[in-house]
């Protein structure tokens, strides 16, 4: 039987994570946070110092990045990488980095792969556009930038970082223009996505909403 999808897309400090996680758990199917995944290949093209025209490592180190999710833990070829890839060096270049073709072919590739045994809630930018187009369940979650920056700031501090919110605003501002004109799966409501505005919601209303039309019971 076709697995169950659920895609939740959006821009960067939107709730999605937090509400994906918690709306996986609620009915018991995976959680994948396809953010971390471009974040753990910038993670380790930062660590090995490769040059953006390097393009044959880039896809090596690609290709062969084993990535697990395990609850909230993150792990990279088998090192936990959860808060590593939270960095503000990570989140500075991951724009760039998951605008190269290359690599997004071979993530999606892999975030196909999730979903081929379990049902699956995922979250990011392309979800339901591109990655899965069929998916059941598609939200498209949209916030006031000021209260996305204080949610991130939030968010960094848990992680042990402490920004000023203005470097936060300007860090999601520039994320989102790179993330929504890049060539290659730009950051776009489908069509066909249910547009959930989280800017007046606590995390427990954006999870109980997303769960009501899931499970049915908002019909
Ligand atoms: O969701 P998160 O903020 O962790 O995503 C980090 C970055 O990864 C995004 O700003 C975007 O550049 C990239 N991304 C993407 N496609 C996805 C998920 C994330 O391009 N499906």
């Amino acid at each position: 039987m076709d697995k169950i999808i659920v895609a939740i897309d959006g821009p960067s400090g939107t709730g999605k994570s937090t509400s994906a996680r918690i709306l996986a758990d609620k009915l018991n199917y995976l959680y994948i946070d396809s953010g971390a995944m471009y974040r753990a290949i910038t993670f380790e093209l930062q660590k090995r110092n490769l040059k953006s025209n390097d393009l044959k490592s880039i896809i090596d180190v690609t290709k062969s990045a084993n990535m697990k999710f395990d609850g909230e833990e993150f792990f990279l070829n088998g090192k936990n990488v959860t808060k590593e890839i939270r960095s503000l060096e990570v989140t500075n270049n991951v724009s760039k980095v998951s605008a190269v073709k290359e690599i997004r072919k071979i993530l999606v590739d892999k975030q196909r792969e999730f979903a081929k045994e379990n049902n699956v809630v995922m979250d990011g930018r392309d979800i339901g556009t591109v990655v899965f187009p069929d998916a059941k369940f598609k939200f498209y979650l949209v916030c006031d930038l000021k209260v996305r920056a204080a949610r991130r700031r939030q968010d960094f501090m848990d992680h042990g970082f402490k920004f000023p919110i203005e470097k936060i605003m300007a860090e999601l501002k520039k994320r989102d223009k790179i993330d929504s004109t890049r060539k290659e799966s730009p950051l776009r409501k489908a069509k066909d996505a249910i547009e959930v505005d989280t800017t007046n919601m606590i995390i427990e209303e954006q999870v109980n909403y997303l769960f009501r039309i899931v499970s049915g019971l908002d019909l």
